[in-house]
């Protein structure tokens, strides 16, 4: 059974009694920042040269440096740098900064599961990562809210480094949701994991194919783009709300048949051999040295997909019907 970490269980003295570096202002960055001040935690955001978010940063009242100052007056260092270039600024700027006794943090495993990052043995390595993107975090904090978090800790150097993930996780809103306990293994594998064969991967090949299907039988891209990706937002909503179950308790009889004798003819026996090839890729370090290796290179495949898909029927359909609908946010949150 997980182990499951509320308000109670969290002391926001240990963080409020340290130095907090976040660097990065992004996504996470900014949740991460506002809300430990927000907490009575002692901030400084650590942003590069030219960064594009300092001036919003200091807009809304923190402290900006650059990463190495961050680093140096911190005795907690979170970063919350793009995955692929954790590495160099961890050896840039952080690194020559540790010191015996400091706490390196992470969003995501993935530098540490890999090898990418090597801290020194005598700092606590550790993990709290909120299970939803950053502006929501923020938006359910200041809500008296929470995003859940789940924390871990790969390198205990100093023997408290669990009671320090929980204190952070309370500082952000996560132990209000709940914080459940992890690895850096775990949480690194299944992340890459859901978001390759269900969340990103696998739900958006399924829109794809569905709607291309009812295309080109000659059916209105309209009307296959409301049956293929706009009602698919409500009917994952109410999974979220009350799993398969309430799911099938609101559609119709017809609809739940047709999802018990379909459904496995779409997501068959050889769809789940690929699903443990997936994972097999990515539990051996494939992937991430793919992605590595593709980023670095100069992201030319990743572009190649970003405009096929932008250039995409579904897309270019869905952005005219979405004006209409200006309920639907189109915007960034
Ligand atoms: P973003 O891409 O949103 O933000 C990156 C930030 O890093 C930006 O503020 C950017 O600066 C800054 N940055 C870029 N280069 C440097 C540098 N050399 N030195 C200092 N800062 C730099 O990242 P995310 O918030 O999406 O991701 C951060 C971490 O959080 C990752 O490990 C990710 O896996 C994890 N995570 C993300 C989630 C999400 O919701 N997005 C969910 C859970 C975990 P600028 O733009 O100002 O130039
Ligand atoms: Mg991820
Ligand atoms: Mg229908």
């Amino acid at each position: 059974m997980a182990e499951l970490f509320y308000d109670a269980d969290a002391d926001l003295s240990i963080i409020q009694g340290r130095k907090v570096a976040v660097i990065g202002y992004g996504s996470q960055g900014h949740a991460h920042a506002l809300s430990l001040r927000d907490s009575g935690v002692d901030v400084r955001v650590g942003l590069h040269e030219g960064s594009k978010s300092k001036a919003k940063a200091e807009e809304q009242g923190l402290r900006v440096v650059t990463p190495s100052e961050a680093a140096a007056e911190a005795d907690v260092i979170m970063i919350l740098v793009p995955d692929p270039i954790q590495a160099k600024v961890y050896e840039e700027t952080i690194a020559p900064n540790l010191k015996a006794g400091d706490a390196l943090f992470f969003g995501h495993g993935l530098n540490i599961r890999f090898g990418f990052i090597k801290p020194p043995a005598d700092v606590d390595v550790a993990m709290v990562a909120p299970k939803g993107p950053g502006h929501l975090v923020r938006r359910q904090y200041e809500e008296g809210r929470g995003v859940p978090c789940i924390a871990a800790v790969e390198q205990d150097a100093s023997g408290n480094a669990f009671a320090l993930a929980l204190s952070y996780a309370k500082g952000i809103g996560g132990t209000r949701a709940g914080v459940i306990k992890t690895t850096f293994t775990e949480e690194t594998e299944t992340d890459l994991f859901g978001e390759q064969a269900v969340l990103c991967g696998g739900a958006s090949a399924l829109v794809k194919a569905g709607f291309e299907t009812l295309v080109e039988a000659g059916y209105q891209p309209e009307i296959a783009y409301f049956e293929c990706l706009h009602e698919l937002k409500l009917i994952v909503d109410l999974m979220y709300e009350g799993g398969l179950e309430k799911m099938r308790w609101s559609v119709s009889e017809t609809a739940e048949w047709g999802d018990y004798v379909t459904g496995p003819r779409i997501i068959t026996d050889q769809t789940k051999a690929e699903m443990k090839k997936v994972l097999g890729e990515i539990q051996d370090g494939t992937f991430a040295k793919n992605w590595m290796d593709e980023y670095h290179g100069g992201l030319k495949k990743y572009n190649e997909y970003k405009t096929q898909d932008a250039e995409h029927k579904l897309e270019t359909t869905g952005k005219e019907l979405r004006k209409l609908m200006s309920w639907v946010n189109d915007e960034e949150a």
